[in-house]
Order: C-alpha cells, then structure tokens, then sequence
C-alpha cells in the first residue's frame, strides 16, 4: 500500500507551500487531480498583499493598517486575532518568495512594485504585471522538483478515511487507468482549491468543482460560512473570464450606458477601488436599472490609461481582449458583468489548520480559517494560501513529529475502497439513465439564478428545492461511456456528489442568515444586524443530514462599525 508520513491532497500554492514546509527527512507526497502548474492559482493576475511601504504613496502603511481594512472588508466577520496574524505574517512571507526566486515587478531601486487594490487604504498589492500566480506557482514547483517533493498527479482524491475521529488516509481515482486506490498517511492535508464550478457563470478553472470541501464534509468535519460567495466585479462577457482588480488598481474606470462613472453613486470616496461586495452590486444595480448595455454588462474602460501603460502593466489582461473577446482594450472599453470568483467559506479550521479530525489539517481557499470573513479583499488569497499553507506545513510536521496517528489500519483503508469501486461499478453496470452533464448544468444554473449577488427567501427556497430534487436524481446516474481510463465523465461522477452537498449548505446558510452581511446580501433584510448575526456559521454532516450551528466571532480589537467608503 502507498504510504506516506504526510499526504498533501492539492498542487496549487498553499498545497506546495505546506509540502515546501514539511520537514524533509518525513516522507512527504502531493497528490493532485491534475499536473500542480495546471491548479488554479496559476491563473491570478493582480497580487498579493503585505504592507512592504515601498509604493511612495504608501509609506505610512504598516501590518496593523493592512489588518484593519482585512477586518473592515470582511464586514466584521473574520477573526480579528487571525486577520492580525495573517497580516503580521505577510511581510515576512513576500520577502521569502522573493528570495525563493519570484520575479516581483519592480519599482526604480529594485524594490517589489505595489500597486493600489480594492478595500485598501494603502497600495500595497505586489505583483509581478498581470500574472502573480503563474509565477509564484512555478516558482514554488521548481522549489519542489529541487527539494524531491514526491508527486503523484491525476489522481482524484474520493474520500477521507477517518477510523475513531484519526485520519488514516484517503482513497484515490487513478484517472490514468480508472483504479482504486488506498493511500496511508498520518497526517493530511487539504489544499484543494474553491468550488467556484458549482456556479454557472464562474472565472474559476473547469477543474474547480470544490470536492475536497465535499469529501471533508462527508468525514464529518464542519464546515464554515459557507453561504459567503465572492462575485468579482469584472468578469469578460461570454466565458466570465477574469479582468484583474489591478486594472481598475491602474486607473480603469467603471462606466454605464449614459457615459457615466457610477461608482460615485455607491462608494464616492473609494469610487473604483471600492471592495468587491460593493461593486459587484453596484454594477448589478445598474444593469438591472437598465443602464447597462444589452441589459447585461457594462464597461471597463481602460483606453485613458494609454498603450504603454497597458502593455507593461497589464500584457495578460490585453491578450485576453484579444484572443477571447476579439478586441485591443487600447482602442475599446472591456464589457463586464459580476461572476462567481472566490469561496470565503469552507472547511472549519483554527488559527493551526486543525480540523476537529486528528491529523487533518487544511489550508488555502478549501479552508476557511476566518480571515476573509463575508468578503475578502482582492490580494488577500494569494497571502492566505502561503500563509497558513506553511502553518499547515508545520503543523503536521509537529503532529507526526509528536507521535499522532502511528498507526493506520490497512484493512479499514482497504474496505473503503471496495466501497467506492463498488460504486464505480454500479455507475457501469446501469445502461441508462440521467446523464451526469445534464444535472451538473441544472445545479450550476440554478446557483448562478437564484443564490447570486442579490437573494431573497422564495429564490432560495426554489434554489433549495431545485438542489434536493437534483439528490434524488443523482441516485439514478450512469456511465455513458464505458471505457474508465481518462474518463471526465468518471470525475464528473464523482465531484457531483459533493457539489450537491455543497450547494445545499451554501443554500441552507444563506437562507437561515435573515441580514445582509458583505458579500450576502438579501433584498429581504437589508441590515446587517450584529445583534443575532455576528456570528459564524458550522454545519455538520449528521447522517447525511445537514446540521446548522452558530459560533462566536473573535472580536479584538476593532468594533464593528457601519462600513462605508
Ligand atoms: C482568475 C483568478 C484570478 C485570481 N487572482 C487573484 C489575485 O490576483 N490575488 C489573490 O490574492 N487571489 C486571486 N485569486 C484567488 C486565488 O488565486 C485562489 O484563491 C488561490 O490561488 C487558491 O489556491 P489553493 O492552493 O487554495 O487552490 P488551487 O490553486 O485551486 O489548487 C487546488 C489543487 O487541489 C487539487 N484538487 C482539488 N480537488 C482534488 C481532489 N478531489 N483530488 C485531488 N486533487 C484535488 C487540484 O488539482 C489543485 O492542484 C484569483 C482567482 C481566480 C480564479
């Protein structure tokens, strides 16, 4: 049997930053569903935060500040310790990137480049132009090719094997050959990613499904704030491709079909720079008042900004116009509309990445340690990931160090497997059928439809309903294609189970959550209201039941207050 002292499930930059962490002479592994450059943090753009001082309009910024507009973005629901921390930590994390090798963009004196985000009363964004992630991605891999990380890739990670509330392991798809597989571990990490596909109008990756968040849920570990979603602002028409905050951070200018700048309506101060909540409702606002264009999108106007600007700062974004939309945003405004883009919630960790599982730790956006809080602030994932990704690292180092888990049982290991290869072969034997497609379509619509930037009680409730019927249905699937090497149809399978469950917690929080809060807002209840609501949400899987809880949010040093901007 494959077995590892410390198993870490994600390829992107807090599952390589955990493994990069890892005390080396354990036997440490990642696994990945596909190669680790292939995640989706290869596809940030804009940056990521730590209050360096080196903008010349920044000087005065420091950790507190950083954590202040983190709190403040949050509306008051992170974890006011947690954002410190994360904040604290952040200054000493770029200076480690930037000594692993990140090519930073540079300001004159060689100093890392920091560019104005959302939220932030500072500039204090780095980045490297429009790809941020790419290069930090593949910077952290060579790391790892360097350090001999072992890494197995396209294997699905099914489920989380917990035996007497320890982690023993997990068993795996083989998506080369369709196999079952047990894998041993002690300790376990999660680091796999955001569930942005569970929506239909989305700028995450199509291998986004979410299903680590699922398949710790189904182990019985809780899950947190789930019904927080972000909807960026600025997605292309179309594909809903990202257009980076770091535009507007450069000076883009979000305008209607009367020409005018309405953000002054919203935010007059932050105009632009404005949080996400903020401005992805007020760009829905607009349309929905019939100011957009086509009744669908309106525009980013870069043109102002002028060529050279655009090509140094923003090459990434230009391509994109011009291999997806057909256009040079030098000569033409980008036409944008709101988009799923970021999970503030997810699988309950501490301020360690610890799960009420022994020896499951998780980290990075699959996680939801409580810095973002009801909204996250742009720049604030990427610092998540290599933050608690090298807390998570730790951690489990510790955790094996000290004698956790020593011993796994390969039997139990070996019966879940059996298990789930006994689905596999129900899925087979079945000649019809629903298809898995049809239903994936169903529940994506009907998240991007009625659990979107505005909700109300009937449209979940709907949601809710369309969601359970959608449960029912997925008990009569089937393999089309019988051939399980390679089979997209067989992870398809697989993930929609936990997608299902996901978009019910999602839904089963937003609905009980009676006040708009960030990026939860509800048409009918407008307040945010501290008095019941100030609160964390848990749910549980209790047989195959979802069981809502509320847990206190730890409140420091910084008293809600109205926020505006
Ligand atoms: C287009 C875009 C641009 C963004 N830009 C920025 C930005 O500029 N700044 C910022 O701060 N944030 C940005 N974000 C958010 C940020 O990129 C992500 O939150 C962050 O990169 C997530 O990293 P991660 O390591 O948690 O997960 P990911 O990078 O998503 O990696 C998840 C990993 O888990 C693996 N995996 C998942 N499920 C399974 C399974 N069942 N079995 C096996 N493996 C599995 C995947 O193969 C993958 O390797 C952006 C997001 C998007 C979508």
């Amino acid at each position: 049997m494959i077995s590892h002292d410390i198993l870490v499930i994600g390829g992107g930059l807090a599952g390589l930053t955990a493994a990069l962490t890892a005390d080396p002479k354990l036997s440490v592994a990642v696994i990945s569903k596909v190669h680790p450059l292939r995640s989706h943090s290869v596809a940030a753009q804009g940056g990521i935060n730590a209050a360096l001082g080196n903008n010349p309009e920044g000087r005065d910024d420091s950790w507190e500040k950083h954590a202040f507009d983190t709190i403040k973005g949050s509306d008051y629901l992170a974890d006011q310790d947690t954002a410190e921390l994360m904040c604290e930590k952040a200054i000493p994390a770029l200076y480690e990137l930037e000594h692993l090798g990140v090519p930073f963009s540079r300001f004159p004196g060689a100093v890392i480049a920091q560019r104005p985000f959302g939220g932030a009363g500072f500039p204090r964004t780095c980045y490297a132009a429009d790809r941020t992630g790419l290069v930090i991605l593949h910077t952290l891999f060579e790391q790892s090719m360097r350090r001999q990380v072992r890494f197995y890739n396209e294997l699905l990670v099914t489920r989380l094997v917990v035996r007497q509330g320890q982690c023993q392991g997990v068993v795996v798809c083989d998506l080369t050959t369709g196999e079952m597989i047990p894998v041993k571990a002690r300790a376990v990490i999660f680091a796999t990613g955001g569930y942005g596909r569970v929506y239909f109008k989305t700028t995450n990756a199509f291998i986004n499904h979410g299903s680590g968040i699922g398949i710790a849920y189904r182990a019985g570990v809780a899950l947190k704030d789930m019904e927080f979603v972000q909807f960026h602002p600025t997605s292309m028409i179309g594909k809903n491709i990202l257009i980076t905050e770091g535009a507007r951070g450069e000076g883009g200018y979000l305008v209607n079909n009367k020409e005018q700048r309405f953000l002054a309506d919203y935010a007059p101060k932050a105009m632009e720079l404005a949080p996400r909540d903020i401005v992805a409702r007020a760009i829905q606002t607009e349309i929905d008042k019939g100011n957009g264009f086509n009744d669908d999108y309106v525009h980013l106007d870069l043109r102002h900004l002028g060529e050279k600007k655009i090509k140094k700062r923003l090459p990434g974004i230009r391509e994109i116009c011009l291999n997806f939309g057909g256009f040079d945003p030098i000569e033409k405004p980008i036409p944008i509309q709101p988009a799923q883009h970021y999970s503030m919630g997810g699988i309950d960790v501490d301020v360690n990445c610890t799960t009420s599982v022994e020896g499951f730790f998780a980290a990075g956006e699959c996680a939801c340690v409580s810095v973002h809080g009801a909204n996250r602030l742009g720049g604030n994932s990427l610092l998540d990931t290599v933050v608690f990704g090298k807390i998570a690292g730790d951690q489990a180092t510790k955790f094996v160090r000290g004698g956790g888990n020593p011993s796994s049982s390969d039997r139990h290991l070996e019966e879940e497997t059996i298990k789930i290869k006994e689905k596999i072969d129900t899925w087979s034997r079945r000649d019809s059928g629903i298809k898995i497609h049809l239903m994936m379509e169903k529940l994506k619509l009907a998240m991007s439809e009625k659990v979107g930037v505005f909700r109300k009680k009937e449209d979940l409730t709907e949601g809710l309903k369309i969601i359970l019927g959608l449960k029912e249905d997925y008990g009569h699937t089937y393999l089309s294609g019988k051939n399980i090497k390679y089979s997209q149809e067989i992870v398809n399978i697989f993930e929609f189970e936990m997608m299902l469950d996901l978009a019910e917690v999602i839904i089963r929080g937003a609905l009980n959550r009676e006040e708009t809060r960030g990026s939860h807002f509800r048409l009918d209840f407008k307040e945010r209201n501290d008095k019941d609501w100030l609160k964390h949400t848990l749910v549980v899987n209790t047989e195959n039941k979802p069981e809502i809880s509320y847990k206190d949010v730890n409140i420091s040093k910084y008293k809600p207050v109205e926020r505006t901007y």
